[in-house]
């Protein structure tokens, strides 16, 4: 199994290299965001409880989105590999992914970090409010997911780094240059 951990700010366009990523490479796409966003439109009991943590921008709490994680793992067990996009956030998660993917005799075999900078991370969030309709990417709730990103899910990329398995990537420019970066370092693995 290859699983590669997609890693960068909210608005830094893991969304769309994920579904190429998983295009060219016969992966399984695991965004806890997705996922959230499924039960919020299904009103389910999950949802509601997500919906308000989500509004705000503040993240949903570690056992609900690890939980979520480990029942897609368990019913992908014979996939190819997994990207993970979005999760995990928090360190805690961090450790409950290497637990679980361990549990699964596999592990993470690349954090792929993408970097764009703070101002325009806030203008493609604008831009995707207007296009998707999404809630969570209002002024104010932007500035929230940013300062969240940076306290609680930056030591996650510390963490991996400490395992070696992290590599930065320009995540400025177009979606096709941005994507051929990226395709050089996974052929690495
Ligand atoms: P995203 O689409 O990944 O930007 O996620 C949208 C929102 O869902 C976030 O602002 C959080 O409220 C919630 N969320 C998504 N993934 C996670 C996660 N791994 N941990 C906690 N909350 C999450």
């Amino acid at each position: 199994m290859k699983n590669i951990l997609l890693f960068g700010a909210p608005g830094a366009g893991k969304g769309t290299q994920s579904k190429k990523i998983i295009e060219k490479y016969g992966l399984i796409h695991l965004s806890t965001g997705d996922i959230l966003r499924a039960e919020l439109s299904g009103n389910t009991e999950l949802g509601k409880e997500a919906r308000t943590y989500m509004e705000k921008g503040e993240l949903v709490p570690d056992n609900i989105v690890i939980g979520m994680i480990e029942q897609k793992i368990k019913k992908n067990a014979t996939a190819k590999g997994f990207v993970f996009d979005g999760f995990p956030r928090t360190i805690e998660q961090a450790k409950a992914l290497d637990k679980l993917l361990k549990n699964n005799n596999t592990e993470i075999s690349l954090m792929l970090a993408l970097k764009v900078e703070t101002e325009e991370l806030k203008k493609r969030m604008k831009i995707r409010a207007e296009k998707e309709n999404r809630t969570d990417d209002t002024a104010e709730v932007i500035e929230n997911r940013i300062k969240v990103y940076k306290e609680k899910t930056t030591p996650v990329a510390e963490h991996y780094k400490k395992q070696n398995k992290y590599t930065g990537v320009s995540g400025m420019g177009t979606v096709e240059s941005i994507f051929a970066g990226v395709s050089l370092v996974i052929d690495k693995i």
